[in-house]
């Protein structure tokens, strides 16, 4: 998302006459896109301030531009706190940018923090570089107050970009070759655009190109809908691929947390679009050591994982933020047993993506070829539509951006290797499934 953003701001920098450098040190501003989802991001970008603070002291007039998250939840105590910092702008304020640092150049600091409740950047060209894969933004901010996120306070409420407007901008990157591009929200359920919903946004983007496969990414449990379920079945490039965060497998911490389903409700989730979607993965977010966690809770959640046995999971270490519900609450779980916790979901979930890829050997998966593999220029790297990573021997006839037919034969917990079998055209891939 904060590459999305990254591309917007860069869009409205460039249409004022702003440049691209490729170093800070050939820069005259230099903006920090931040995050403050967890703690340890909050550090790093202190961390990058350091370095710039060193710049700075050779280069006097630069500027140091702290965005998105970190500038929403820090507000003005950046600029005091940190006296190289010139400008703070959070998500909403993308817009004022040329002006805040117009103001920052004549020695004032600019401060844009104001969240909005309609802003999309609907009309924004992001700048983005030639590739293959593109994100897109189609909603802001989020209105489900989980109790140990952030989000809600420092993107705001939920508003959604325009069908019309979305669509227009797949049509840009299919010309511009683009093959794979992931729709962006932090619940993508909640997307509405008059009586256009979240499936209809979906199904409109699969129809634009259907050599794109389109992803899209999150799915809030509580609302994934059956049309939706059954749009991603219906459509050959849309992928069979659904990230579900979990969070937790103890009905108690789902609720302490403000998630708003049971482990019950999200199983039968995930058994329904199973059967309406053959093959479909999923990954998942999970926290360890939340407050008052105990063992049992801990172990539930080991549990939910051995039942859905998820393809892969990004799994994260509770981390207090100021601000939300669940900061108040008493943190009864060490730090110790945090990391101890994450070590073993960390370990379960590596297991099971080993199993779950050795029980793909020998079949035949369609990927996209992304390039030469990073560790050798006589391999060939793609993906699957599950979003797996596969490695093959190049082809000298196959390039960058095509699919192929790739038959397994090797697998570790995250790549799968292959043989090239064929060329491959998506355009039909699922037909099968929902005749
Ligand atoms: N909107 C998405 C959803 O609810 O599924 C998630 C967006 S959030 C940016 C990504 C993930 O960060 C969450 O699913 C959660 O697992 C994790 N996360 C959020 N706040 C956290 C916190 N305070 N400590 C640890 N992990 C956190
Ligand atoms: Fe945060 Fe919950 Fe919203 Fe996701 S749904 S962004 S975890 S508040």
């Amino acid at each position: 998302m904060n590459l999305a953003d990254t591309e917007i701001v860069l869009g409205i920098l460039q249409n004022k006459g702003f440049d691209k450098t490729d170093s800070a040190n050939d820069a005259d501003v230099v903006l920090l896109n931040t995050c403050s989802i967890r703690e340890n991001a909050e550090q790093r970008i202190y961390g990058r301030l350091g370095n710039y603070k060193n710049l700075k002291g050779s280069k006097p007039d630069l500027i140091v531009g702290i965005l998105g998250c970190m500038a929403e939840r820090l507000r003005k105590n950046l600029v005091e706190k940190k006296s190289i910092v010139d400008l703070v702008v959070g998500p909403d304020e993308y817009r004022r940018l040329p002006e805040l640092i117009d103001l920052a150049y004549n020695g004032d600091k600019g401060i844009g923090v104001k969240l909005s409740k309609t802003e999309t950047y609907d009309d924004i060209i992001p700048h983005r570089e030639d590739g293959l894969q593109a994100w897109l933004s189609v909603m802001r901010g989020c209105d489900k107050f989980c109790t140990f996120c952030v989000v809600p306070f420092t993107r705001g409420r939920e508003r959604s970009r325009s069908l019309l407007s979305t669509l227009h901008e797949v049509k840009q990157l299919s010309v511009r070759g683009f093959k794979e591009i992931t729709l962006l929200g932090q619940n993508v359920n909640s997307y509405r655009d008059g009586e256009n919903d979240f499936a209809d946004l979906l199904a409109a983007c699969a129809e634009v190109d259907r050599s794109i496969r389109i992803r899209f990414t999150t799915s809030h449990p509580q609302d994934l809908s059956d049309k939706l379920l059954l749009t991603i079945a219906e459509h050959p490039n849309l992928c069979n691929y659904i990230h579900l965060p979990v969070q937790s497998g103890s009905d108690r911490i789902l609720e302490l947390m403000n998630r708003t389903y049971t482990i019950d409700h999200y199983q039968n989730l995930i058994e329904k679009a199973r059967k309406i979607i053959p093959g479909v993965s999923f990954s998942t977010d999970i926290i360890a050591g939340f407050p008052t966690e105990t063992y049992e809770d801990h172990v539930m959640t080991l549990d939910i994982m051995r039942k859905v046995r998820y393809d892969g999971a990004y799994m994260f270490k509770y981390s207090p933020r100021e601000g939300t519900k669940a900061y108040r609450m008493k943190d009864e779980v060490s730090e110790e047993t945090k990391s101890k916790r994450l070590h073993e979901i960390i370990d379960l979930q590596q297991l099971i993506s080993y199993e779950k890829n050795q029980e793909l050997l020998g079949t035949e998966e369609i990927v996209l070829v992304e390039g030469l593999s990073r560790k050798s220029e006589k391999f060939y790297a793609g993906r699957t539509d599950t979003n797996k990573v596969v490695i093959f021997p190049k082809q000298n006839e196959i390039v960058k951006g095509s699919y192929v037919k790739v038959k397994l034969n090797k697998a570790t917990h995250a790549t799968l290797f292959g043989d090239f079998l064929d060329s491959a055209d998506i355009s039909t891939k699922n037909l099968a499934l929902t005749a």
